[in-house]
């Protein structure tokens, strides 16, 4: 740079602020090239530059520019509050865009008088639009109507101005796509209005799946798994159907009772497998044979109930009946295996019989009872013949809580002595069980027992006796009281596979031993001529324990059958003991009872010994036990005891006890 004459220190100094306010100038906005002017007019009037001013405001200027550019670039990252309000506006905005647009429900949006305005994928899918939703293909520019008719109802009508009714904006309905087909769909639907007017939104959910689901659930709880065939609920629906009909037309409609016979039998010789085919064939040809309009229901095990409605008289239901007949003669085949199985039916008719709907299922059940007993395939509900129904209605209702009656403490069991008759000591004792119902009291156990057996609860009941009079066993033999037991087995027991292992877990568990033991079974149950009986009845035998035949003299048994059979007892049956005194002909029948269990090494027992007399003559034939009402009645198990310790006092003379049991 050439020297030029010394400036004076102010003008320096002058300068110097000038050059900052300058610079401050530039700083404030003013441009570079303004610097370029000050230095060419430096030089035109000094010769040179008379200042660095504009240099330093130059480069203070290229600073400023610098920081200028700096801070633009960190405010565009840093926006400012309202800015950064604008941006998270726009960010909501795509981000809910993104929502509807994966939203599993369709969403439509409609204007005013309901026309699609635009769609979200899910409802183009649904609908049947094609993906791009144009052409014929898309919803746009469609009455909501023509895809869900039903929907209008929920929005505001526009020329009436009416608004929609409220609570009802959510309903399932059906839909319709676009190739016509339908399905069922729940929509709600939402006004929106704004500066642009009002809009409709329909969010609509495709409910195939919970619509199947839920029929799938009522399916379930209507109808019978095994079989397919509605239950007794469904059947009781469609009675109360029938029954508002008829009172509206005076049409009659039947109800029928089908219980199939020996279907037991199959299923304990023949295992549950079978059994359960043989009922899923029997259904399917009971269904065969009716209209329509009639209907048939399992209500439980081998029972079946057909609705025939309308029927115009008995005519016309011997008729179904007698090709019910035909249908079920002919064999069934399960598993190569050729089976027979028939039916006893009984029919009630409405209104003749009955108009309430359970009254009419119990007397078709009691119709079916008597079909049942008298040999015949069918029978019509006859008020003369129904001489016990009003019992075995009651019986019938009871049979739910029998099942409850053991937990609940209402069964127990009574103790009936039975003596040696030449010695006149007690040698034993029968378990007699009793059921005082909270109602209805007093329920005679060959009735209950009978309904057990029907029902299948005499597996509960059978097992609830023996752990019982085990138990009772136990605490006698404990307490020194040396009694045998007899307990008595249903017939149906009998063929009961696991009978002999219930037994034998009971006397182990209970530490019982088997001699002190008499199972009785009824003359029919032990006869009976299956294989698996014989073996139950081998078994137990072999264990040890005693098998008596009860009520001998009712049944059929041949002395091949008795010979075969590990035998030690023939019970001779209450009423030709009870009268043998009067009665020559039972008095013969008892004497050859004896005879013929002396013959084949039994004992001989007799039971419903009601007199001296009757005590007497049966020492003169040489009968070894007696049970009955002169010597003890069933007494409950402390009673029972009093009256032991009483009769073997050593001044005690036997006589009755009077004691209701
Ligand atoms: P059952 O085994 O023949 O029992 C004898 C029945 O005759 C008893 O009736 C008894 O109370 C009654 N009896 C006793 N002595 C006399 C008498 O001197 N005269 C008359 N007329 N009757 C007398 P209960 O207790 O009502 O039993 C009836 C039937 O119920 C029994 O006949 C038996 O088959 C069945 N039963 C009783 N308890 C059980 C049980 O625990 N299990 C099973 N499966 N059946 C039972
Ligand atoms: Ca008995
Ligand atoms: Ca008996």
């Amino acid at each position: 740079m050439p020297k030029g004459p010394k400036a004076p220190k102010t003008w320096y100094a002058t300068s110097a602020l000038f050059s900052l306010a300058v610079g401050t100038f530039y700083l404030a906005g003013a441009l570079p090239f303004i610097d370029a002017g000050i230095l060419a007019a430096q030089f035109t009037i000094f010769g040179r530059p008379a200042t660095f001013g504009p240099l330093i405001a130059t480069i203070v200027t290229a600073t400023a520019v610098c920081l200028v550019y700096a801070l633009v670039r960190r405010t565009g990252r840093n926006p400012s509050p309202l800015r950064r309000q604008g941006d998270a506006v726009r960010h909501r905005q795509t981000m809910m865009n993104g929502a509807v647009d994966n939203s599993s429900d369709g969403i439509l949006l409609l204007d005013e008088i309901g026309v699609v305005v635009d769609a979200n994928p899910a409802a183009k899918q649904m609908l049947g639009a094609g993906a791009r939703d144009d052409g014929a293909q898309t919803l746009v520019g469609r009455h909501i109507g023509s895809l869900i008719p039903d929907a209008t109802a929920l929005m505001a009508h526009p020329d009436s101005g009416a608004a929609p009714v409220p609570g009802i904006r959510r309903r399932e309905m059906v839909a319709q796509r676009l190739d016509e087909s339908t399905f069922p769909v729940e929509i709600t639907m939402r006004e929106l209005s704004n500066d642009g007017g009002t809009w409709q939104i329909a969010y609509v959910r495709d409910i195939t799946d919970r619509k199947a689901h839920h029929e799938a659930l009522e399916h379930q709880a209507l109808h019978d798994a095994l079989t397919g065939l509605p239950n007794r609920t469904l059947l009781y629906e469609r009675m109360h159907d029938c029954r508002r009909r008829a009172r509206r037309t005076g049409d009659r409609f039947a109800v029928l009772v089908v219980d199939l016979n020996r279907f037991k039998e199959i299923n304990d010789t023949l295992g549950h497998h079978i059994g359960d085919l043989v009922l899923q064939q029997i259904a399917s040809r009971l269904t065969k044979l009716l209209r329509s309009s009639d209907m048939i229901a399992r209500l439980g095990g081998d029972e079946f109930a057909i609705l025939l409605s309308p029927v115009l008289d008995r005519f016309a239901v011997t008729n179904l009946s007698e090709r019910l007949k035909t249908a079920l003669d002919a064999p069934l085949l399960c598993k190569g295996l050729t089976l027979d199985v028939n039916a006893s039916v009984g029919a009630a008719i409405f209104p003749d019989d009955g108009t309430d709907m359970t009254e009419l299922i119990q007397k078709a059940d009691v119709a079916m009872y008597v079909a049942k007993n008298a040999g015949l395939p069918m029978a019509f509900y006859d008020e003369d013949q129904d001489h016990h129904s009003a019992r075995h209605l009651t019986l019938m209702s009871l049979t739910g809580e029998l099942g409850r009656a053991i937990e609940r403490e209402e069964l127990e069991l009574h103790y009936q002595p039975k003596i040696s008759i030449p010695t006149n000591e007690v040698i034993g004792v029968e378990s007699l069980v009793r059921w005082r119902h909270p109602v209805y009291g007093f329920v005679p156990a060959d009735e209950f027992v009978a309904v057990a057996e029907h029902t299948g609860l005499i597996h509960n009941l059978t097992e609830w006796a023996l752990r019982s009079s085990f138990e009772q066993c136990a605490r006698w033999r404990a307490a020194g009281i040396d009694l045998t037991l007899s307990v008595n087995l249903s017939a149906k027991t009998l063929q009961d596979n696991d009978l002999p292992q219930l037994i034998e877990n009971l006397l182990d568990g209970y530490g019982v031993e088997p001699k002190r033991l008499i199972l009785e079974f009824t003359e029919g149950a032990i006869t009976a001529d299956t294989e698996r009986c014989r073996a139950n009845i081998v078994r137990l035998a072999e264990y040890g324990l005693k098998i008596s035949i009860d009520d001998f003299g009712t049944g059929y048994s041949s002395l091949a059958c008795l010979k075969a059979l590990p035998v030690h007892e023939l019970k001779i049956d209450t009423s030709f003991v009870r009268d043998m005194v009067d009665d020559e002909d039972h008095q013969t029948i008892v004497r050859s009872t004896i005879d013929l269990a002396h013959n084949l090494g039994l004992t001989a027992s007799a039971e419903g010994v009601e007199s001296v007399e009757t005590l007497a003559l049966l020492a003169v034939m040489g009968c070894d036990t007696a049970q009955g009402y002169y010597i003890g009645m069933p007494l409950p198990v402390s009673d029972f005891e009093d009256w032991l310790r009483a009769r073997q006092a050593p001044t005690e003379v036997p006589r009755p006890v009077a004691c209701i049991s």
